[in-house]
């Protein structure tokens, strides 16, 4: 399970592949991934769950590949923290246009200069964020879901229709930031991301809950995420 990618620390990133089902030779591509903020210790453990529930025939429609803990160095520091371990949130690391100007002046003009959401030196300066990125150009997705926590909400950019809820957690843009995951593959890559914002970062739901967004992901991928090649599907 090594991808070969190694976080700042050194600590390997963990992937899976699991490949469709017999009789699903077009199947979509579905990239899942947690934890590329290290306090929110549920978005990694509910894509450990939902790796048992993949091996069940629903999920066997789609190609997967799986990483639940992309900020290994921010999940296991002596106290979990958000970046990684050269203080970069790798969620505002990604090479959105105009990068260059609009990261730091979002960061020091937007959010005063938090160092909890600083953008890094330079998009992609970080391995983890590297990692995502060099999977997307290499696995090629139709749909990308990121799991994060604890806002509560579905967040989702992309050139198809957003989900409304899976299971309790109802569609409620977030925002748009220079150099996020969302902004860069949504919006930029047209590869839509589902951002799933959990309503805790150190409590999972309950068990039905978590089967019941798994559920109700699985079928909005299936309506809505046209298989490759998307552009045929533009108006
Ligand atoms: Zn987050």
């Amino acid at each position: 399970m090594p991808s070969g990618a190694v976080s700042r620390n050194g600590f390997p990133i963990l992937a899976r592949e699991i490949a469709a089902g017999q009789g699903h030779r077009q199947a979509l591509k579905v990239l899942l991934i947690g934890g590329i903020h290290g306090d929110e210790l549920t978005a990694s453990s509910i894509v450990f769950k939902w790796l048992e529930l993949m091996q069940k025939p629903a999920a066997q429609e789609f190609q997967w590949k799986v990483a639940p803990v992309v900020n290994p160095d921010g999940l296991l520091a002596a106290k979990p923290r958000r970046m990684n371990a050269r203080g970069v949130d790798l969620n505002r690391n990604f090479p959105t246009p105009n990068w260059q100007q609009d990261a730091p002046r979002y960061w020091a003009k937007v959010t005063a200069s938090d160092p909890r959401r600083y953008p890094g030196s330079a998009p992609l300066s970080e391995p983890e964020s590297r990692w995502v990125h060099d999977t997307i150009e290499q696995f090629k997705p139709d749909v990308i879901i990121s799991v994060h926590a604890p806002f509560g909400v579905l967040d989702f950019d992309g050139p198809v229709k957003p989900p409304s809820r899976f299971g309790r957690l109802m569609f409620n843009r977030v925002g748009v930031y220079p150099g996020s995951l969302g902004n860069y593959s949504g919006l930029h890559k047209d590869i839509p991301v589902v951002t799933i914002e959990l309503p805790n970062a150190q409590v999972l739901p309950p068990d039905a809950e978590v089967q019941r967004i798994w559920q109700d992901m699985l079928g909005w991928i299936k309506r809505n995420v046209p298989a490759a090649p998307k552009l045929a599907m533009k108006p």
